[in-house]
């Protein structure tokens, strides 16, 4: 469509583009590049920062193993010197807060000294640390559930050589994991949350009830080919990384929410559609007005050259606001009303030389001097009668006035059309000026011009015209006069039938408008008058 294509849309929509393409393109830039080097960077200081985690974790498992294999070295353990064992394995307890429990035992793998179980005598020789044991191997268990406490549990053992050098059992210290899990907790460099411990077989975490179901982790094949958020176990998307520990039977995870991550650049991408929004908002009105500063003119002009193209050169140049118009558009406009003024000169010095009124269609006053004169002398000479009918619109000013002066020209047309319709074609029919005609009816005395007029006006009256929902009220008064009497006023007898008939239209004006009046002897002249109908310049002697 034509009005998609107006300067008011163009406008609208390129300095929406001016807006909304750096902003699109930000969008694309953060989504295509910056987000995957945010992430990419996020997991690599993960992946840093886990690695000296892991090192924390091996070194506190390492410290545990190291004091039980101190406690199995000692000469009370190696003599089983039981008195001396039982003081030192206080001591240590109470020296070793994360143990819960220091036991002996034997080389046949039955308990021999345990704080918990002063009895002894149970049978561990199925036991897996003493299965390493008789191996001569240190070792840490995965978690267990504690005989007494039901907790889980991790055990570190260390083989016990008698003073030979023989296997003579073991000592194993039990630690509860949350001695371990709260040490892992506590390790947090950058302000994120702590990492946590995995059991690598099951995928469930070390701090989970037995039976828990295994959580998501991260991929680590995929590591390579860059970050790979997942949802967590709460579903949340978050980027991990996971690092094997104890020879690959825990998995020490760290996760960061992505939103996290990628929090500051969601700020910024924030911030620049707050600042897009309100520039689009403050730019707006400007825009509007701008578009308004060029569109109104040109639409004006427009209408003008529509106006002039329909032959009305007068009234062209519209009063626009020239103050809210823009240079360029102000020169135009002002251009435009110049040529518009020498149109209109130059077609009404043509129309006066052609002898036709441009509005009408009738002759002009220029064409009467000569036209008028042949057909009454040509009455004159064979003794026939001739009338001139003086026709003038009722309060024409009126109507300009309320319906706007194209309408006034309209009324002006429709006149002129029911005047040439309704007189025969030897009638000579004349636009004297303004709202004002004249009719030169050869063969025609008074009485019948009378009729003539009375048919005129009422066809005027049924003149349609609708403005705004209203009818524009055209009337108009006829003076009516014919050569039957003797000559009273001007020059010549064309003179004096108009002047006689201009007379009787002012008689019609002065006794209520939209009537016909005939001219008789002793009507007033125009001088008599008073508010009424000034014939224009009437021949007046
Ligand atoms: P009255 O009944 O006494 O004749 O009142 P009137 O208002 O018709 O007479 P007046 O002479 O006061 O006003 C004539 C108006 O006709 C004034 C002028 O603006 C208007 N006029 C003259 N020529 C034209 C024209 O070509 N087009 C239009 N639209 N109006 C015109
Ligand atoms: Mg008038
Ligand atoms: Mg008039």
């Amino acid at each position: 469509m034509r009005s998609d294509r107006s300067i008011k849309a163009q406008l609208r929509f390129y300095s929406l583009l001016l807006i909304l393409l750096p902003l699109g393109l930000a969008l694309a830039v953060f989504y295509g590049v910056l987000r995957t080097e945010g992430l990419s960077r996020a997991q690599r200081d993960m992946q840093a920062e886990l690695r000296h985690h892991r090192f924390d974790v091996e070194q506190w498992l390492a410290y545990r193993l190291a004091d039980v294999a101190h406690v199995a070295r000692t000469d009370a353990v190696r003599r089983v010197d039981l008195p001396a064992m039982t003081r030192d394995f206080h001591a240590f307890l109470d020296a070793h807060g994360d143990f819960r429990s220091l036991v002996y035992v034997d080389a046949t793998g039955r308990t021999t000294l345990d704080l918990d179980m002063p009895e002894g005598g149970v049978d561990l020789s199925d036991r897996e640390y003493y299965l390493r044991a008789r191996q001569g191997q240190p070792f840490i268990s995965r978690v267990l559930v504690g005989r007494t406490s039901g907790k889980p549990i991790v055990i570190f053992s260390a083989p016990v050589l008698d003073p030979q050098g023989d296997f003579a059992g073991l000592v194993f210290g039990s630690v509860r994991i949350d001695a371990l899990l709260d040490m892992v907790s506590s390790l947090r460099r950058t302000p994120v949350d702590p990492p946590f411990l995995v059991d690598a077989a099951t995928g469930v975490p070390l701090s989970a009830p037995e039976g828990a179901s295994p959580i998501p982790l991260p991929d680590r094949a995929a590591l390579a080919d860059g970050p790979t958020p997942y949802p967590n176990r709460d579903g949340s998307p978050v980027l991990g990384v996971g690092l094997p520990l104890k020879n690959g039977e825990w998995l020490l995870v760290q996760e960061r929410a992505v939103a996290d991550v990628l929090g500051d650049m969601h700020r910024l991408l924030l911030l620049l559609l707050a600042l897009s929004g309100a520039t689009i908002a403050v730019l707006t009105p400007f825009l509007l007005r701008l578009a308004r500063r060029v569109t109104e003119p040109i639409e004006g002009i427009s209408a003008m050259s529509e106006r002039i193209m329909a032959g009305e050169y007068g009234s062209a140049c519209p009063g626009l606001d020239v103050a809210a118009m823009t240079p360029e558009l102000e020169r135009l406009y002002r251009n435009f009303c110049r040529m518009a003024e020498r149109i209109g000169t130059h077609v009404g010095e043509l129309e006066r030389l052609s002898g036709t009124d441009a509005l009408t269609g009738l002759a002009n006053r220029r064409l009467l001097a000569d036209e008028g004169a042949r057909i009454v002398s040509i009455c004159r000479r064979a003794g026939h009668p001739c009338a001139c009918l003086m026709l003038d619109l009722d309060h024409f000013k009126h109507i300009n006035d309320v319906y706007g002066h194209a309408t006034g020209d309209e009324v002006l047309r429709r006149l002129a059309a029911a005047i040439a319709a309704t007189v025969r074609s030897s009638d000579f029919a004349v636009r004297m000026g303004g709202e004002e005609f004249a009719i030169i009816a050869p063969n025609t005395d008074a009485a019948h011009a009378m009729v003539l007029a009375e048919r005129i006006r009422q066809a005027v009256e049924r003149i349609d015209l609708r403005r705004g929902g209203m009818a524009v009220p055209a009337t108009i008064s006829v003076g009516v006069a014919d050569m039957s009497g003797g000559q009273r006023y001007g020059a010549g007898p064309l003179e004096d039938l108009l002047a006689k008939a201009d007379h009787a239209l002012y008689r019609a004006k002065q006794e209520g408008r939209n009537r016909v009046s005939p001219w008789v002897e002793d009507s007033p002249g125009r001088a008599a008058g008073g508010a009424g109908h000034a014939p224009p310049d009437a021949p007046d002697a």
